[in-house]
């Protein structure tokens, strides 16, 4: 196979910077890293935080964003043994992790702090040729559609794990507040794929279509309803026994503590800048109630939410367009009109 010495990109030198589309060196793989053509990569809100600067942790500069990249191996170091030129392979948030702390060592390599995030702290998906750690690049079956596994990649592991984390039993009511969007899509599927019954926060009629056409039972339009909270405990018969939070709104949020049912847990994903989750110490301990963070999802959690999208169980509700339109995706999801996920096509 042979590798251009250059190749396209959507790169930025600032954090909230031009985001420029040109050519750029290909990387070369360390030893133990994998070199892949990415076809197609999903754009998470997280790289929108990426290139704006929003958490109390830098970012590499000039960064190439995206970390739902899938695509094909074209080069390998000579330490990688478990993956062969011509795999599938992807492109994921954690990119490598020191495999030797007490966190990796019991399997949660995204609490590594040593962690190396892609699109964050090593260039990422953004890109027509990306390197991974050979470790933890997720194996992708030969076949699969690359441009529907990409959001799988990052919001599939994550809802996934999140709604593992969760600890629910099928016939109970979870909240997806922020449903219509690129996480809570998938997680509507993940959801009722494991018997839960599912509630759907978000605003308007497309992402409530979107909901509804994904299998949700009960939407709460946030724009249009007065008391969120009641809405959802009445349409609940009390409250949801686990919430999923993937909004990017810090109200939202504090509201999934008041709305959850009691002996419930509450599910932090969506990260907001500068965000404070509320909880009133009182309703906290007269409903004992949980409050959970959850971060991604490690190399078996990756393996077991591929599976559920390579068994059908989950679609991926993608819109394509060109690498060279991620500030427009970028402005779209900014204004929360992204219904589903937008997916670069790395040729155009
Ligand atoms: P997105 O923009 O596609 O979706 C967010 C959705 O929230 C939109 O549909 C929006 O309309 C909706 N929303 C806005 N205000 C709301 C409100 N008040 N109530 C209910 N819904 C509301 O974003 P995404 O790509 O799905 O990412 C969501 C968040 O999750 C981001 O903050 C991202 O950084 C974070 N994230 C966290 C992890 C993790 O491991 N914890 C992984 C991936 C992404
Ligand atoms: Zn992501």
């Amino acid at each position: 196979m042979s590798i251009p010495k250059t190749q396209k990109a959507a790169i930025f030198e600032t954090n909230g910077g031009k985001i420029e589309y040109k050519d750029i060196p290909v990387p070369t793989p360390k030893p133990t890293e994998i070199l892949i053509n990415v076809k197609y990569s999903g754009v998470c809100h997280t790289d929108l935080h990426a290139w704006k600067g929003d958490w109390p942790l830098d970012t590499k500069l000039p960064l190439v964003g995206g970390h739902e990249g899938a695509g094909i191996v074209v080069a390998k170091g000579d330490q990688v043994t478990n993956f062969e030129i011509g795999d599938y392979a992807g492109i994921k948030w954690l990119n490598g992790s020191c495999m030797s702390c007490e966190f990796c060592q019991q399997g949660a390599e995204p609490n590594c702090p040593d962690a190396d995030l892609s699109g964050y702290t090593h260039d990422g998906s953004f890109q027509q040729y990306a390197t991974a750690d050979a470790v933890q690049a997720a194996k992708i079956p030969k076949g699969t559609d690359l441009a529907e596994v990409a959001p799988i990649l990052c919001a599939g592991v994550t809802v996934y794990k999140a709604l593992k984390t969760a600890a629910l039993t099928p016939g109970q009511f979870v909240a997806i507040s922020g449903a219509g969007g690129g996480l809570g899509s998938l997680a509507v599927q993940y959801a009722k794929a494991m018997g839960l019954r599912v509630v759907g926060i978000d605003g308007g009629e497309d992402k409530e279509k979107l909901f509804k056409s994904l299998g949700g039972e009960i939407f709460i339009d946030f724009t249009k309803t007065k008391d969120v909270v009641t809405a959802i405990q009445e349409a609940t018969n009390g409250g949801p026994h686990g919430v999923i939070n993937v909004s990017v709104s810090p109200a939202a949020i504090s509201q999934s503590c008041k709305y959850v049912r009691t002996l419930g847990t509450v599910v932090l994903v969506g990260l907001p800048a500068g965000a404070v989750c509320e909880s009133s110490v009182f309703e906290h301990v007269i409903k004992s109630i949980q409050i959970k963070g959850s971060y991604v999802g490690n190399r078996q959690d990756t393996a077991e939410a591929i599976d559920f999208f390579s068994r059908g169980l989950v679609k991926s509700p993608i819109k394509i367009v060109g690498l060279s339109e991620l500030d427009s995706v970028y402005k779209l999801m900014e204004e929360g009109k992204i219904v589903g996920r937008y997916v670069l096509d790395t040729s155009k």
